[in-house]
């Protein structure tokens, strides 16, 4: 599947997904008094199949905006570093793609058929079938580079890039530990567990060089290519 931009994302479509995800969130959360229903930071994934968005569905909804500190960190795998709301979303959709890759490998016709995976012949593994599409939603830039200079500038006459040479653009950035917020990240710092274990601070690339790092790689991690067009509230609005 092409990777696809914001600015490629139709209008329409923007709005559909921005709007699914704020009332799956509505839905799950009205009523409650828990403090898992306050949130700052909304992020979810659509999947629409072929052209229309007829039967648009909801894959995840997702909230957080902080990343834990080294001291809290699992050695077993017990516990999510990064709890930045887009960057879970992406994590919901794995656990999605697993299931929908075991219904692929089952004995029943029928389930194996419900797939939205299909086998690569020549090269071996697994691809989305040809009409399969997913669509990040984040209601606000993701932090980082696309934060700190984000679509809310003002367009001036002038078009492109009214501050070229800025240092501070284009870095790649880290997360404050158990805070918001991210600081351009030094090439000179190698990180290591035990380092992190004896106090050394934990680095967690921003949101925007993760989301960077996706388009180029896929969000799946291994074996499958795929990509999401991101829609944030900014574009979706606009
Ligand atoms: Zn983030």
């Amino acid at each position: 599947m092409p990777a696809e931009c914001a600015n490629n994302v139709p209008g329409d479509l923007a709005n559909l997904v921005s709007r699914l995800i704020m009332e799956k969130f509505s839905e799950l959360t009205d009523g409650m008094t828990s403090a898992y229903a306050r949130r700052k930071v909304l992020a979810g994934i659509v999947m629409t199949t072929g052209e229309s968005t007829e039967g648009a569905q909801v894959i995840c909804v997702t909230t957080g905006t902080k990343s834990i500190n080294g001291e809290y960190m699992s050695d077993k795998g017990f516990a999510v570093n990064d709890c930045h709301a887009e960057i879970i979303s992406r994590r919901s959709l794995l656990r999605f793609l697993y299931t929908e890759l075991e219904k692929h490998l089952s004995d029943n016709s029928e389930v194996k058929n419900s797939s939205i995976f299909e086998r690569r012949e020549e090269q071996g593994g697994y691809k989305l079938k040809d009409n399969v599409f997913f669509h990040l939603y984040i209601s606000t830039a993701p932090c980082g580079d696309s934060r700190i200079f984000s679509p809310h500038e003002k367009v001036t006459e002038e078009p492109g890039d009214r501050h070229p040479n800025r240092n501070s653009r284009g870095q790649l950035r880290t997360k404050i530990e158990s805070g918001e917020g991210t600081i351009p990240v030094s090439s000179q710092i190698t990180q290591t567990w035990d380092g992190i274990l004896e106090g050394g601070r934990l680095l967690t690339m921003s949101c925007s060089d993760k989301i960077a790092r996706w388009n180029v790689l896929g969000v799946q991690g291994k074996k499958m290519m795929i990509n999401v067009s991101v829609i944030n509230c900014v574009l979706a609005c606009t």
